[in-house]
């Protein structure tokens, strides 16, 4: 059964512009900006511009520009960001929490990039 979107959630009305975000990256299909209540330093949320809830949803079900829009986007944040382990950055941590398992707040689909910290083992 797919996931049923609720339109009023908090980051369609961000989408909307109509609650203001800190940008930090826009593109066709795809908006980042900083987490309101950051985990570390560096802490960005990138979200696809359409109505998807989860990430699996929208790897089946996106148009392929979407989730190549997306899917650079993520690389631009981490070039932006100075975190890409290859490139002389520290590293980062790449989360989507989906569903009730996953702790998900916001259903809307979003990953969280986490760096500027060491981050510690993963579900510690
Ligand atoms: P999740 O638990 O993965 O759904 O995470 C939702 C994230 O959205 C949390 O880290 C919140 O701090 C963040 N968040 C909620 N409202 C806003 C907002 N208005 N602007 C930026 N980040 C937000």
């Amino acid at each position: 059964m797919p996931n049923t979107y609720d339109p009023q959630n908090i980051f369609a009305r961000i989408l909307r512009g109509e609650i203001p975000n800190n940008t930090v990256l826009e593109t066709e299909h795809t908006l980042a900006f900083r987490d309101i209540a950051p985990q570390a330093p560096d802490h960005v949320l990138v979200i696809p511009k359409g109505a998807y809830v989860t990430y699996d949803e929208f790897a089946l079900n996106a148009s392929d520009a979407e989730v190549v829009d997306f899917t650079r986007a993520v690389g631009e944040v981490c070039k932006m960001l100075g975190v890409q382990p290859g490139e002389g950055g520290a590293g980062y941590r790449m989360i989507a929490n989906s569903g009730e398992n996953g702790v998900q707040e916001v259903p809307h689909l979003h990953v969280h990039i986490v760096g500027g910290r060491h981050l510690g083992k993963m579900l510690g």
